[in-house]
């Protein structure tokens, strides 16, 4: 799962994407604010 998100193309960065490049910034388009992605919250419903 990729702990990144772009701001301005949205794509999702990995971090061997973040690894190859020089400093922090979306190796798609080259916008240097990421987001950290939060691992979607599983939400246990108890079921009768
Ligand atoms: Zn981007």
């Amino acid at each position: 799962m990729a702990p990144y998100i772009c701001g301005r193309c949205q794509k999702e960065i990995t971090m061997k994407g973040l690894e190859s490049l020089p400093g922090v910034k979306c190796p798609h388009c080259g916008f240097r604010i990421l987001y950290k992605q939060r691992p979607p919250i599983v939400q246990k419903l108890k079921a009768r």
